[in-house]
């Protein structure tokens, strides 16, 4: 690639959580950042700040991602502010639990639309720009419950088991182009997301965990932040797993 201008980052919902601490990360190792929220425009805005007091350049960014139209805007306005994109983190998600019986249609669906299809609809879109420059970084932020499942989240287990297969495949798709497209799967990560565990069922994870703890969302940033880099040159399709031991393939 023409090293022209900084890299731009598009990261995923990183108004708050995982994402904010991977836009962070990302800044901090020279990338201009697209600060991306749905909802959270004020915090969102904060992620940028503190990027920019530290000497970053980083811009802010709204989006419904379930949208595939939206996503395709996002595209547009990050390109057009930004100057392209080369590192596109699918980070954004939600969760919406219930058992399988239970489970009610609009909440499969807008989980999937969240968490799956907007990693498609926004690859494509930002492949496009990656092949013209003849490099790019892809991660998709999948799950530990995408391998190994978990009771009531039938729509969520489904979304991060397909992110994982949508990685493969776009892999194998664009790998000789110069496009890496990688995984990583958090496990249980300290965030809003997890933030309102039962305390039973807290305890109980952590018995499985052999590192005794959650994680901190930027321990999961430092894996996504290599895989984004130039050091994972030679690293494409896989799913690397960040959960302090809880799954052991
Ligand atoms: P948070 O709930 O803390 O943050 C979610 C982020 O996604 C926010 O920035 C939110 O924006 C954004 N978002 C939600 N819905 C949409 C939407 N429709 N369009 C655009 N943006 C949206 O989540 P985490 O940081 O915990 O999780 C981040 C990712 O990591 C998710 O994909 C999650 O599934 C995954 N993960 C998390 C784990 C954990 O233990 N926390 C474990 C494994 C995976 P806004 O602030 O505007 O609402």
């Amino acid at each position: 690639m023409k090293e022209h201008r900084p890299r731009v980052a598009l990261v995923t919902g990183s108004s708050r959580g995982l994402g904010r601490a991977t836009a962070l990360e990302l800044a901090a190792r020279g990338h201009t950042v697209a600060i991306h929220y749905v909802a959270s425009a004020g915090p969102a805005e904060a992620v940028a700040e503190e990027v920019r007091a530290a000497g970053g350049h980083a811009a802010t960014f709204g989006a419904d991602v379930a949208d595939a139209g939206a996503c395709a805007g996002l595209l547009t306005e990050v390109v057009g502010e930004l100057g392209g994109i080369d590192v596109l983190v699918n980070n954004a998600g939600i969760t919406r639990d219930a058992l399988a019986l239970r489970m009610k249609h609009d909440d499969w669906q807008g989980v999937l639309d969240t968490n799956l299809s907007s990693a498609f609809h926004l690859s494509k879109g930002a492949l496009r720009g990656m092949l013209r420059t003849g490099w790019g970084r892809i991660v998709n932020v999948s799950s530990v419950v995408g391998i190994m499942g978990n009771v009531g989240q039938a729509n969520y287990v489904a979304a991060k088991a397909g992110l994982i297969g949508l990685t493969k495949a776009l892999a194998r798709e664009y790998g000789a182009k110069g496009v890496t497209v990688n995984a990583v799967a958090p496990g249980f990560i300290d965030s809003d997301m997890t933030a309102g565990l039962p305390e039973a069922l807290r305890t109980a994870y952590l018995a499985q965990i052999p590192l005794a703890r959650f994680g901190e969302p930027a321990e999961v940033a430092k894996a996504i932040a290599f895989l984004a880099s130039d050091d994972a040159a030679y690293v494409t399709g896989q799913t690397l797993v960040v959960d302090g031991g809880l799954v052991m393939p």
